[in-house]
């Protein structure tokens, strides 16, 4: 677009509330762009606190009804949901794909992760089950039930529009609450296909609802009497704030924040199968993923050279296009600022003192030249003070650390403030056991360098990647959007005590 072109004339992302689209009342937008081609493509609408209000109220009044339909009637909204994304999945990986810039099989990944979740969402008759035990006291039972929450919001980041907001609403809804999603600004299409087609699922108008919008919509979630809950995703300033601000509001929140997630490499690992696994886990989505390979640790000088090696040939053959190339295998950043900011780190390393191998900071596509791309990039002596090792970039540049020897591999990574993901690849038995019981890492992979727990277990970080009690989906989602309630009863039978003064016991 050019400068002098009326925003105007742009597409709307509105806002989806009560089963309908919802223009809104804001006079504020943010654009939305095709990273590829480096335009502007559309705008979304910023929603207004009152915008949020009339959302929150639609999902309060559609509550009772929700919560009081059966869970299996509930899982067949999910079944018929699964159908209709499935059948829609070509026409969502292309909006994923032109919003973001992540290459097109790569969308498909990330709806199928985000699918798997509400796979396990249509189980919920049967995660709901509770536990039951007879004669607590003489002809005194005992069951628990788990209740859901009520008004419950997800506010989501920009690098998965699909699957992190999948993460969470499949097994809110399934659980009996009412959802409120408030998607990242910078790709706010898909949420409102996935509206549209939960409303065909069969789902009730009020039940899942669209704000778009930005730290104003996210301000009036935080403090909403009526909303219960909060999952959020995205950055650890951000994330920080959102659990503390929501807990001040008496909400029960959990908030993933960001991550430097490293792999150590030992020296009997297959290291062309290491070599392999960095180059998918460093350089797909261009590095923006939360449990993208970011820096790697060789333990000795031997392993650091081979490896370096190999990468370096890799690197020479990846292939970086627009996200609609199906040859692709890295696409552009999300926006310009955000490639702005990677290279500056990029500059900040070379400043430091590291040794930039690979540099892809003068990357052009062309007939793309205005698409927001960079090439991988690789560093070699990264040490852990430099700016580089310590902040998260999410962008395609790898850090290498060389260690000497295992303990200081495993104390690195220890010591990093993030404890989002971590992968050891290694060929002993042992040297794997002891490095999963002992990293302070929530999510660890042994010869799996993005090791993203399958939607049956449940997803997060440990230390400043996750403020908060619950990892999302999993045991632990459907724990998060519900309340447990422990009913004790007897029924007028053959027992009578008479009245009873003491606590009631079993002696
Ligand atoms: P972000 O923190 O900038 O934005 C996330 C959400 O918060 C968006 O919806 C945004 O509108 C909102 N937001 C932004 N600034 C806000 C403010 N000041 N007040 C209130 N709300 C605000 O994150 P991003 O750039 O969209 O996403 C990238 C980040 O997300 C990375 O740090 C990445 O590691 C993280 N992430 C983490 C996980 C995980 O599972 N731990 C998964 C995906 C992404």
């Amino acid at each position: 677009m050019t400068a002098n072109q009326d925003l105007k004339q742009l597409t709307t992302t509105a806002h989806w509330i009560s089963g309908q689209p919802v223009a809104g009342t804001s006079d504020r937008f943010s654009e939305v762009f095709n990273p590829s081609k480096g335009e502007v493509s559309g705008r979304v609408a910023l929603a207004t606190g009152a915008e949020v209000d009339t959302a929150v109220a639609a999902a309060k009044a559609a509550f009772p009804a929700w919560a009081a339909t059966p869970p299996l009637r509930r899982a067949r909204v999910m079944f018929r949901f699964l159908r209709l994304m499935e059948e829609n999945l070509e026409t969502l990986a292309t909006l994923i794909s032109q919003e973001h810039g992540k290459v097109h099989a790569d969308a498909l990944g990330e709806l199928q992760r985000g699918l798997e979740v509400v796979e396990f969402a249509s189980g919920i008759p049967q995660l709901l089950k509770s536990e039951m035990t007879e004669n607590v006291g003489t002809e005194v039972d005992s069951f628990s039930l788990r209740q859901p929450l009520g008004v419950v919001a997800g506010i989501t980041p920009f690098n998965f529009p699909a699957m992190v907001p999948m993460w969470m609403f499949p097994v809110a809804l399934a659980c009996g609450n009412c959802f409120i999603l408030k998607p990242s600004e910078r790709v706010p299409g898909a949420s409102l296909m996935i509206a549209r087609l939960l409303k065909e699922a069969g789902l009730p108008d009020g039940v899942f609802n669209v704000v778009q919008g930005d730290k104003v919509a996210v301000d009036a979630l935080l403090d909403h009497p009526d909303v219960h809950a909060l999952s959020f995703v995205g950055s650890t300033p951000i994330a920080r704030y959102i659990y503390q601000r929501g807990t001040a509001n008496g909400k029960r929140v959990q908030a993933l924040g960001g991550a430097k997630n490293h792999m150590v490499v030992m020296p009997d690992a297959d290291l062309d199968q290491a070599a392999d696994a960095l180059m998918g886990a460093a350089y797909g989505a261009a590095g923006e993923r939360c449990m993208a390979i970011s820096v790697v640790v060789p333990v000795g000088e031997a392993t650091a050279n081979a490896l370096r090696e190999k990468l370096v040939a890799r690197l020479a053959t990846l292939k970086v296009s627009h996200s609609l190339d199906q040859t692709a295998e890295m696409g552009p950043l999300v926006t310009a600022i955000h490639r702005d900011k990677v290279k500056g780190y990029v500059d900040a390393g070379v400043a430091e003192g590291a040794e930039l191998v690979v540099d892809g900071r003068d990357f052009k596509l062309a007939g793309y030249e205005n698409g927001f791309f960079l090439g991988g990039c690789l560093f070699d002596h990264v040490t852990p003070e430099m700016k580089i090792y310590r902040e998260e970039i999410f962008g395609p540049v790898l850090a290498m650390t060389r260690v000497p020897d295992y303990a200081t591999a495993v104390k690195l990574v220890n010591e990093h403030e993030f404890g989002n993901g971590a992968a050891i690849f290694t060929r002993d038995g042992g040297t794997a056991r002891h490095f999963t019981a002992s990293v302070q890492i929530g999510m660890v992979g042994v010869n799996v360098p993005i090791p993203v727990p399958m939607a049956f277990h449940s997803f997060g970080g440990w230390k400043a990647s996750l403020f908060g009690d619950h990892h999302m989906h999993g045991p632990e989602g459907v724990r998060f959007y519900t309340k447990l309630k422990t009913i004790t009863q007897r029924w007028p039978g053959n027992a009578r005590a008479g009245a009873e003064f003491v606590m009631p016991n079993m002696k």
